[in-house]
């Protein structure tokens, strides 16, 4: 009873706040938020933000309408409902609705604080077009899980983005924080509470806080204290499970690293789904600086999830590097509604991407050829993208058409530029230095704290390197001259060839020939611009050839679904006939399915090299 006693007290010296507050203005801060995970119901969390007194007229409050690393506007706005705002009296003040995210209010000088409801994004996935990704997404489940992405519970008033925060959770008893974010220990009493600070709002968007029941295993790789938390619906895994994997995985990753120091913590927060309706559906993770939070199926087998660990978190994990290290104005003074994007996805994603896969060569956690068909794997990817297109323009629209529907990319070709980009220094250089030198070059330079300018950096990165990296940037990166990987590929004694390879009818792998068309009642089409399977190609099926019928039964995303399933058993003799839609005409065509087979790259070590050559494949790999 003593401990609650304090607790209260505790929170209400915290959180106090009334007429004398007018002493205090907004901006120095901190801005207090409280939050009440305790009294929920439908699932809503009460989220109540008190800023110190304003001294303009009118103020917006607002709720990111994107954030850092999703690259797509989700409005995070639209899960709040009930919002008050109160004046120094305690009665409710006039509030108008600007858009989804931004609420105005006129009497600034009045307002004391702001109430508000937020709803999570995870239970109603399933009935929203454009869901948010259930990494960067919310759950709120009473006494049993909280996934607080805290962009969307805590907003930010504007021009106050750059004061402090001070966040008060009231938690239930027996659920744990696992977060990156600052906690202050002020009083052992204070049991039912945490207290975090954060120095500025942008601090608060990047460290995610996870409630659960606790399940946590630490262990230091290099100097980083890496903690991992899981959330397994049904108990089915343990942090245990996952340890020893992740601990040989990222021991490897700071190895390649060397002494690139960019935190002391990192945090991966693990959230597996029972992929009900009502759970979440995006799996994957979102990077923050120094934490990740991962989104999986629990009902998968614990290799495959290990293996999606490994993937998904080593792509985390190097963004330690960038944009953590080396990043430009935009990500730092990040605008939340109104965002202006770099023009370096080839670098935040791509030079990350990039590491993710050579960093396992280099460390010997996978062979040489495996690195190559990877690779080539994403050149092959790459084809579904358009190769033409300018990355930094890219980058710079990435939240529009037609930029939009080539983000994907800055993981294919993005690795791509830079493994070229890898060898040309290493060639120049004679294997001495090489992308991840050049990072390093620029975290010294950089850091954590001061962004550089984004039109200068490739500018910057030349005068530290060759002529010759002007011109790749001003052709390839900059310009829309696709690059001849086999150019590149030659100068380490490696060779580019087309080979034929099996293939699946309707999949290459996980890798679809066909998509869907949102825009045009869900019409299930042939993607245009991949390499076709010489099943289509042998029917004259053509890329944006919409699929009306197969053998009758009328194609939607639910039909093709059990005919993708039923392909797997056909035989070479399989009889099809598929009715298409190409230019506004029907085209029927038919005829046996075959075995289907697909040309593609492959990358091959050339027998005769010479030293030299072996010496700079070996710096490059090995180095
Ligand atoms: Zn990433």
């Amino acid at each position: 009873m003593k401990k609650v006693f304090f607790y209260v007290i505790a929170i209400a010296f915290l959180y106090g706040c009334g007429a004398g507050k007018n002493l205090t203005t907004i901006d120095k801060g901190p801005v207090q938020v409280f939050m009440d995970l305790v009294n929920v119901t439908n699932d809503q969390v009460k989220v109540i933000v008190d800023p110190g007194a304003f001294t303009v007229g009118q103020i917006s409050f607002r709720i990111p309408k994107t954030v850092p690393g999703t690259y797509s506007a989700d409005d995070y706005g639209q899960y709040i409902e009930g919002l008050v705002a109160y004046d120094y009296s305690g009665n409710p003040m006039q509030v108008s609705k600007l858009d989804v995210n931004t609420w105005n209010i006129s009497n600034a000088t009045m307002l004391d604080k702001i109430s508000y409801f937020v709803n999570d994004t995870y239970d109603t996935e399933n009935e929203v077009e454009d869901a948010v990704f259930s990494p960067a997404g919310t759950n709120i489940e009473k006494d049993s899980n909280y996934m607080l992405n805290l962009h969307g519970f805590v907003g930010y008033f504007d021009g106050y983005k750059e004061i402090p925060y001070r966040l008060i959770i009231e938690k239930p008893s027996g659920l744990e924080a696992a977060t990156s974010l600052n906690q202050v220990v002020l009083d052992d009493a204070i049991e039912n509470g945490d207290v975090f600070m954060a120095n500025r709002y942008f601090e608060i968007i990047d460290n995610p806080i996870f409630y659960t029941k606790p399940d946590k295993e630490t262990f230091k790789v290099g100097g980083i204290e890496v903690t991992l938390s899981i959330f397994s619906p049904t108990g089915a895994y343990r942090a245990s499970d996952l340890r020893n994997r992740m601990e040989g995985m990222m021991s490897a990753q700071k190895a390649f690293l060397g002494d690139i120091d960019a935190t002391k913590r990192y945090n991966i927060l693990l959230y597996l789904s029972t992929m009900e309706d009502t759970d979440a559906r995006g799996f994957g993770a979102l990077e923050h600086h120094t934490s990740t939070v991962v989104v999986l199926p629990e009902a998968i087998p614990q290799d495959r999830l290990e293996q999606a660990m490994v993937d998904v978190v080593s792509h985390e994990f190097f963004h330690i590097v960038t944009p953590l290290s080396v990043h430009s104005n935009e990500i730092h003074y990040f605008d939340y509604n109104d965002p202006k994007m770099s023009q370096h996805l080839w670098m935040y994603e791509g030079t990350t991407e990039y590491f993710a896969n050579l960093f396992q060569v280099h460390e010997g956690l996978i062979e040489e050829a495996e690195f190559y068909e990877r690779m080539r794997t994403k050149m092959d990817n790459a084809k579904g993208y358009d190769d033409a297109m300018s990355f930094t323009t890219m980058s710079m629209n990435i939240l529009e058409a037609p930029y939009e529907s080539n983000y994907a990319n800055v993981y294919e070709k993005g690795a791509l530029i830079n493994m070229a980009l890898d060898i040309l220094i290493r060639e120049k250089s004679n294997g001495e230095k090489g992308v991840l030198w050049l990072m390093k070059e620029l975290s010294n330079k950089y850091g954590v704290d001061a962004p550089f300018e984004d039109d200068k950096l490739i500018d910057e990165i030349v005068s530290i390197t060759y002529p010759e990296v002007r011109d790749f940037f001003n052709k390839h990166v900059i310009g829309n001259t696709p690059i001849d990987y086999s150019i590149y590929l030659a100068k380490m004694g490696l060779t580019l060839n087309e080979v034929e390879e099996q293939s699946g009818y309707f999949l290459q792998g996980e890798i679809p020939y066909i998509d869907v068309d949102q825009s045009n009642n869900d019409a299930i089409f042939v993607r245009k611009g991949i390499e076709l399977n010489s099943f289509f190609k042998g029917l004259g099926v053509q890329g944006g050839d919409v699929i009306k019928s197969i053998n009758g039964t009328a194609i939607n995303l639910e039909s093709i679904r059990p005919i993708i399933g039923q392909s797997f058993g056909w035989g070479p003799d399989t009889m099809i006939k598929l009715e298409l839609e190409r230019d506004g005409e029907v085209v029927t065509v038919e005829g046996a399915v075959g075995t289907p087979t697909i040309v593609v790259n492959k990358i091959t070590p050339i027998e005769d090299v010479s030293d030299e050559i072996k010496a700079l494949r070996n710096a490059w790999l090995k180095g």
